[in-house]
């Protein structure tokens, strides 16, 4: 069936039905011209985050669960990436009329499945008909008892990530050479700390298909799944642990360094990190030499990976990855013999050997 078919106010009580969770702090939730909230908590985050089809995602490549589970997570690390917590949500979607109904309901899944890992609940939203292509936008509301800012870093500190890089991207190119949606669902949803191969689902696997399997001979799924499920659904990491001694946080969604950069420029200082400490999955190194891309360069470059970036005084026990440290001013990166050269935001060529 047809959105059309079916109505916006249909619609709109369906989306109240399927969303409807208590809670002693919302007055007024779905339903009324705004929704009234109790003001118990002192510093409120705010953040927005929009997908545009044809920019952000490319529904040949991508399942409505995937697009709406992703959409709740860049919100969400957003939020973590102040040592926030996430807590209401506000949902915008721009659909054509002639939209299946099916494609809906999935897309609630994704957001659902998303919302629930992350403890949030939905406050209200908009709709809307567009002419053609579809835009999804979630607006998050948290809060934070000390928020960090990209701009507190300082000379000395150290640069840490909390875990590895450039799978996503990585992801991103396997699923341009399969050239269809990967049906990877997160039908049992986890807390962190859970074992990834909860997760693995066989009967999922898209290499069964021969076009696939001759487009990735070599690599097996258990290689590539991990790799797409970094890209199709991406978790938020929970940066509460940090707050207590992060000086700077920033969540890496453009690339490690374009977000280094990002947070040097905020803070007015320089970094320089060291290339043997970046941290490569075992999938990335395998599958990036068999797409002939320098897994480097996917770790220093890609995006989305929402790993955070952070920084802390030297002295902290600090449980997450070191990189590197800040320093007055500059930006550098350290190769493996020691050789320290100049970087900037898209500046990974000059330290990828071809493999
Ligand atoms: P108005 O025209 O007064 O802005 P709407 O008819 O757009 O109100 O919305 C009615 C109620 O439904 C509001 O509480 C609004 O927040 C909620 N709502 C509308 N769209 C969505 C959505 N996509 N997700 C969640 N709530 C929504
Ligand atoms: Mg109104």
């Amino acid at each position: 069936m047809k959105l059309s078919q079916i109505g916006e106010l249909t619609l709109l009580d369906q989306i109240r039905k399927r969303f409807k969770k208590k809670s002693n702090n919302i007055i007024v939730g779905i339903g009324d011209d705004a929704a009234v909230l109790k003001p118990i908590y002192k510093n409120l985050l705010v953040t927005t985050d929009m997908m545009v089809e044809g920019v952000h995602f490319d529904l040949s490549l991508t399942t409505p669960y995937q697009l709406g589970f992703k959409l709740i997570s860049v919100n969400v690390s957003d939020i973590y990436a102040m040592a926030g917590k996430p807590l209401y949500l506000l949902l915008n979607i721009a659909v054509k009329k002639n939209t299946e109904k099916k494609f809906i309901d999935k897309l609630f899944d994704g957001i659902k499945d998303a919302m629930n890992l992350h403890d949030t609940i939905l406050i209200g939203g908009d709709l809307s008909a567009t002419k053609s292509g579809m835009a999804l936008s979630a607006t998050l509301i948290g809060y934070a008892k000390r928020h960090i800012q990209r701009s507190g870093a300082n000379v000395g500190d150290g640069i840490y990530v909390t875990g590895n890089l450039g799978d996503s991207a990585c992801g991103l190119e396997l699923l341009k050479r399969i050239k269809r949606p990967v049906p990877l669902e997160r039908s049992k949803i986890r807390k962190h700390g859970a074992k990834r191969k909860e997760l693995r689902d066989k009967s999922k696997d898209p290499m069964r298909h021969a076009p696939c399997a001759m487009l990735l001979k070599g690599l097996s799924w258990n290689t590539v799944e991990p790799l797409l499920r970094r890209h199709l659904l991406p978790e938020a990491r929970d940066a509460k642990k940090f707050a207590r001694y992060a000086t700077s946080m920033i969540d890496i969604s453009d690339g490690l360094l374009i977000d280094l950069s990002r947070l040097c420029s905020e803070s007015r200082v320089g970094a320089r990190i060291y290339i043997d400490n970046i941290p490569l999955s075992p999938e990335l190194k395998k599958a990036a030499v068999h797409l002939d891309i320098p897994p480097l360069k996917l770790a220093l470059s890609g995006g989305e990976d929402y790993e955070m970036l952070f920084t802390a005084p030297a002295g902290n026990k600090v449980r997450a990855i070191y990189i590197g440290e800040i320093i007055k001013s500059g930006r550098f990166i350290v190769d493996s013999s020691g050789r320290e050269k100049p970087f900037s935001a898209k500046g990974y060529q000059h330290f990828c050997k071809r493999e």
